[in-house]
């Protein structure tokens, strides 16, 4: 018996971080949406009990430090499960390119493994528990658009932005989410607009959303990486109404609603970036269905 789970990119509309916590995690506060793009993952159910993983992609461990196989671990010691299930994953989404490639393998196998083991758990269980895998498992639980708060794990879901398309665009040299937090600079930050990101989103107001995209850990990562700044050029210089970088980057993306434009943007960047894709920003489970 086996069965399919599509774990698809997230990108963050606004980050912001507001401080350091006791627990030295950092405070969060993020509008973060899914886009048409998408890991394929397989689920085969072995009645040995065992969790085996297994991708093509060199930059993908197959072993327990894939957040695919802590997800199922954790599932199958906190149920009780018996049965094992072996893990295939054909890795679509560019891997330590902010886009929570790792986090959302994880909740497609929350998701997955709930439905092979048949253990009847609500999204919102799958999510408190994706929380012990990492800060964004739960917001990829809900494949929706969702309000994150505490260290990413605490959901608030949101309506669908508009429809538009999404170009993303991901430098050679991948970055470490870990060593830009560090390296931010808490004091001085420009914040953004949340409150006015979630009211855009809720009327459907395209230029509200577009208008107010904002990452805090630019300010670590553009410095640091010349490419990032030279693609956010590059797109808003070949028409693309809002861009900004995603998570901790060092992924850019670009939002348009004429496809035709959307194809503009893809071909000037291709002449120097190697990595271009040009999506549908999703935003529920349904679209994505
Ligand atoms: P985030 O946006 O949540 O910070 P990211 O998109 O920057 O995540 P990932 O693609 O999740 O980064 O990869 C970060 C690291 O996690 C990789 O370097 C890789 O070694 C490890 N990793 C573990 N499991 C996976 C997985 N299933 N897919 C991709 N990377 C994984």
């Amino acid at each position: 018996m086996y069965i399919i789970e599509k774990a698809p990119a997230k990108i963050n509309l606004t980050l912001d971080v507001l401080y350091k916590r006791p627990d030295q995690f950092h405070q969060v506060e993020m509008v973060m949406t899914t886009v048409d793009l998408a890991d394929r993952i397989e689920f085969f159910l072995l009645e040995k009990d065992k969790i085996k993983v297994s991708s093509e992609n060199r930059f993908v461990p197959n072993d327990e430090r894939n957040l695919a196989y802590r997800a199922a671990k954790l599932l199958k010691e906190r149920y009780k499960v018996k049965q094992g299930v072996r893990i295939k994953i054909d890795k679509q989404i560019p891997v330590a390119a902010g886009l929570a490639g790792g986090s959302s393998d994880a909740a497609a196998t929350l998701r997955g493994l709930n439905r092979l083991w048949g253990l009847n758990l609500t999204l919102d269980q799958l999510a408190v528990l994706g929380s012990e895998v990492g800060s964004d498992v739960s917001f990829c639980v809900y494949n929706s658009t969702a309000l994150a708060k505490g260290r990413g794990e605490d959901i608030t879901e949101l309506p669908a932005p508009p429809h538009c398309w999404v170009i993303l665009a991901k430098p050679v040299q991948g970055v470490s989410t870990q060593s830009v937090y560090q390296s931010l600079q808490l004091q001085d930050l420009d914040h953004p607009d949340t409150e006015g990101m979630i009211r855009a989103i809720k009327q459907s107001d395209y230029q509200g959303v577009c208008s107010r995209l904002k990452n805090v850990l630019e300010t670590v990562t553009l410095p640091k990486n010349p490419e990032v700044e030279q693609i956010k050029h590059q797109m808003k210089r070949s028409g693309a109404d809002a861009v900004l970088m995603s998570g901790s980057g060092p992924t850019v993306f670009g939002l348009v609603q004429q496809e035709s434009r959307a194809d503009r943007i893809y071909n000037s960047l291709r002449g120097f970036c190697e990595e271009v894709y040009v999506v549908r920003l999703l935003g529920s489970q349904q679209r994505l269905d």
